[in-house]
Order: C-alpha cells, then sequence, then structure tokens
C-alpha cells in the first residue's frame, strides 16, 4: 500500500503531516510519488478564503491527473467544513478532519476499498480505553519523517488557541488551547537531537500561553527544561502572542545562547481602533514598550510581526497610525496579509467592510515601506560571524543558501555562503557577513 502526501497551510499543519507519514509507515504504508501511489492525501487548509480555495483546486487537479485514484482530503478544511464536504466534493474519496490525525490508517484503508470514512468508528475505538489519540501522536511525534530544511525540525508545543482574535477562523477549527506536558516535549525534543536536527522550532497557535489552560503560563519551565539537554543546538520560539510575552524567558535566553535572540510577535495592526475591534487587547504604545524591553535585554534581538489590512472600519487615520507604529517599532520582518471575511467568527457581521482592491493597495504600501527598514535593520550584521545552518548547495555554483540566527525558516531572507569547499547540508559552520543582497546575507565561511 502505498500513499503520497500533499501538505498545505502552516507549520502546525505541516507537523500533523509528518504525524500522519508516522502513523501510515507504522502500518506498513510507503509513502512514495503521486503516480505511485494508491491513495493521494492532500492535508488541507481552511484558514481563509484564498487557502481554502488552494486546497480545493488541489483536489480537482488530482482527480483529473489520476481519475481512479482514491484521494483523502484531510487537514483543517475537512475539519471545518466535514458535512458540507462530504455531500459536495464526490471528487475526493475520503473527507478526513483532524480531531484525530492516529485514524488515518483507518481513513486511508476506507479509501483503497473506495468506502467513506465513518470518522464515528473511530471515536468509539478512543471512547472504549484505547490508547488516547493524544498518547497516540505522542508515541509518533519523535520518530515522524520530517518534511522541513536539512537540520530543521518544527516541534508544536500546543494545539488550539483560546484569544479569539475577532478575525480569526483557528479556535473553530482546532478548537480551545490545549498544552502538551513538558515531559512529552522533551522527549521528542530529546529524539530529535538524536537524529541530527540542529534546530528546534517551537511552534503553537499562541506559545505564549502554552500552559495557561493548567492555571499558569510554562513557556520559562520549558525553555529551563530545554536548556539541560547537551549538545549544540538551536532553539527558535515562533508565534508568541504579543499580550502573553513571558518577560522571565529574557533571562534564560541571556544566559543559554541556543536560544536564538529570535521573536515572532504578530501585532496585526497598530490604529487603536482597529485592535480593539480585532479584540486584541494591547495597545501600540504597550507593543513598543514590550520591544523596548526585549531589546534591552538582548540587543541583537530580532522581530518578525505580521500585519492585517483592510479589518472592517479602517481607515486612511488608521493607516497613519499603523505607518507611525511601523516606523517607531523598525521590525526585521513583515507579513502582510489582506482580511478574510470568515463566517462564524467575530468579525463576520462587522459593519464598514474595506474593498479588498483598497486593502491591496494598502498592503503594498506596507510592504514598500517594510522593504526599506529589513534592508536597514540587516546591515547591522555585516562584519560579523556567526553560526550558518547550511541548508542547500546552487547547482552548478560555488554557493550554499543557509540561514543564520536572523532568519527564520522559509519566511525570512537567507545566507548566501560562498564556498569551494564541500558543505553538509543540516550542519553548522562559521561564517562572516560581508554584504547585504536584497533581503539576504552574503557569507564567507571562517575556521
Ligand atoms: S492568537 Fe488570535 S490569530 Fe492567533 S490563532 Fe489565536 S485567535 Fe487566531
Amino acid at each position: 500500500m502505498k500513499y503520497f502526501i500533499d501538505p498545505f497551510g502552516c507549520v502546525k499543519n505541516q507537523v500533523d503531516a509528518e504525524t500522519m507519514m508516522a502513523f501510515l509507515n507504522k502500518e506498513g504504508w510507503v509513502s512514495t510519488d503521486a503516480e505511485q501511489a494508491d491513495v493521494i492525501i492532500i492535508n488541507s487548509c481552511g484558514f481563509i478564503e484564498s487557502a481554502k480555495r488552494e486546497s480545493i483546486n488541489a483536489v480537482m487537479a488530482w482527480r483529473s491527473a489520476y481519475p481512479r485514484k482514491k484521494i483523502i482530503l484531510a487537514g483543517c478544511l475537512s475539519q471545518r467544513y466535514a458535512a458540507e464536504l462530504e455531500e459536495s466534493l464526490t471528487e475526493a474519496t475520503v473527507i478526513f478532519g483532524d480531531k484525530d490525525i492516529s485514524n488515518i490508517g483507518a481513513a486511508s484503508a476506507a479509501a483503497l476499498r473506495g468506502e467513506r470514512y465513518e470518522h464515528s468508528a473511530a471515536s468509539a475505538r478512543n471512547a472504549v480505553g484505547g490508547a488516547s489519540a493524544v498518547d497516540e501522536i505522542e508515541s509518533a511525534l519523535p520518530e515522524r519523517p520530517l518534511l522541513s530544511l536539512p537540520g530543521s525540525a518544527y516541534v508544536k508545543i500546543s494545539e488550539g488557541c483560546d484569544n479569539h482574535c475577532a478575525f480569526c477562523s483557528i479556535p473553530l477549527i482546532r478548537g480551545g488551547l490545549r498544552s502538551r506536558t513538558i515531559t512529552a516535549i522533551i522527549g521528542e525534543c530529546t529524539a530529535l537531537l538524536k537524529r541530527g536536527v540542529k534546530e528546534l522550532c517551537l511552534i503553537g497557535q499562541d506559545i505564549g500561553s502554552f500552559g495557561m489552560d493548567r492555571g499558569g503560563q510554562e513557556l520559562p519551565d520549558l525553555l529551563a527544561a530545554l536548556s539541560t539537554l547537551q549538545g549544540d543546538f538551536w532553539v527558535r520560539l515562533l508565534y508568541i502572542h504579543p499580550n502573553h510575552f513571558p518577560m522571565q524567558i529574557l533571562a534564560l535566553m541571556c544566559d543559554d545562547k541556543r536560544f536564538l535572540p529570535y521573536f515572532d510577535l504578530p501585532f496585526q495592526h497598530g490604529a487603536a481602533g482597529v485592535l480593539k475591534r480585532m479584540n486584541r487587547r494591547q495597545s501600540a504604545d504597550d507593543y513598543l514598550a514590550l520591544l523596548d524591553h526585549i531589546r534591552a535585554a538582548l540587543p541583537d534581538a530580532v522581530i518578525r510581526s505580521t500585519f492585517l489590512l483592510g479589518f472592517p472600519g479602517e481607515t486612511e487615520e488608521d493607516m497613519g497610525e499603523l505607518f507611525e507604529f511601523q516606523e517607531k517599532s523598525a521590525l526585521d520582518w513583515l507579513g502582510c496579509f489582506t482580511y478574510s471575511r470568515e463566517e462564524n467568527t467575530p468579525a463576520y457581521s462587522l459593519k464598514n467592510r474595506v474593498p479588498q482592491k483598497t486593502a491591496l493597495a494598502r498592503k503594498q504600501q506596507v510592504e514598500e515601506k517594510q522593504a526599506a527598514i529589513t534592508k536597514r535593520r540587516m546591515e547591522r550584521f555585516i562584519g560579523r560571524v556567526f553560526d550558518v545552518l547550511v541548508e542547500e548547495k546552487i547547482q552548478g555554483e560555488e554557493l550554499y543558501l543557509g540561514r543564520l540566527f536572523c532568519h527564520a525558516p522559509e519566511v525570512d531572507g537567507s545566507a548566501v555562503i560562498s564556498s569551494d569547499a564541500v558543505l553538509e547540508p543540516g550542519y553548522f559552520i562559521r561564517g562572516k557577513a560581508f554584504a547585504r543582497a536584497g533581503f539576504d546575507l552574503e557569507i564567507a565561511p571562517v575556521r
């Protein structure tokens, strides 16, 4: 039995795809390309309109490429719209949500038989004292295949979210916050490091709220536990809601340089009125104070953020406030998105909607401003020597791509390494940044 998995969406969804592969491999399935596969699994995204369309188009594309192959639609889209898709998306053999991915084997077997998959059967199994889904998933995580770049792995420390930002469908899809145990996370990290992983990227919808479903913020405790592990590796923190930034981690990060001074803090906007309607519960001044605090403790700190443009009621005055915040915050990296009206989210019924054309124009304005800021920010690293995680060789050139601490996987610029010596992807070298090229830093290896 052979399968091919086509992953979509965020890195949290990528970990689910990797975990489904672990279960299938354990049950004797073999991962292969689409041509040879008996079952094609599309691990979909259901967060915003464009992502939903992309996942549906993937089903249509695979169906037209392989009219008789079995196709499973897994992931967030099928979790969010299971009933509708069961009804309407006949191009997919099976609709398989992500509530209990440990059942992907049973769903794939059903697909192979050309049958629809009965979730109820699976949940009945769990109900009668079978190993709980969480236990099953915990046992699969450490050995899962990795779809990340060489030397890097995402470690999902929690699932779901309790923040209920007005525009966001994640709580509808992934449910409320469920934090893993620190013991389980340390077990997974230890196994990944043993497998040669050099960078552990801690992820969740909001890792700042890790442990709050058990009564308190536990991210400092988790970092303290990680700090006891031996070896030369990086820990990168991704997605801390600025309202839940646990200040105690700064001292830990000063003491243990394996914790990278890199923070992904989604601010979403800078205008007071917009932040209020988004249910973000803090102001641009709060965010600037947080940045000052972080930069005082960690002068090299690199900040990535996200802005959402075109939220209902957003005015030109609001954009003025946002540009001012953008200037003052001097972010290193910024991702910009336009608002997507999502049913059943608190913002869905808000009036004064912003035309998509206007939202896109505002997004472009912000991105143009940010390009100059990012280039200026990256120049502060020129002339300095860093650890560089090598990722791939550029064919036909004595050049390699890699990343420094200031580059998160897949979203930021890169390190372009000039080397006539052979470098091993997935390993660290020491390199000196000697120039900036666009958003990238040019690196020369040093002994
Ligand atoms: S923090 Fe807000 S935007 Fe992020 S997943 Fe939670 S509700 Fe959605």
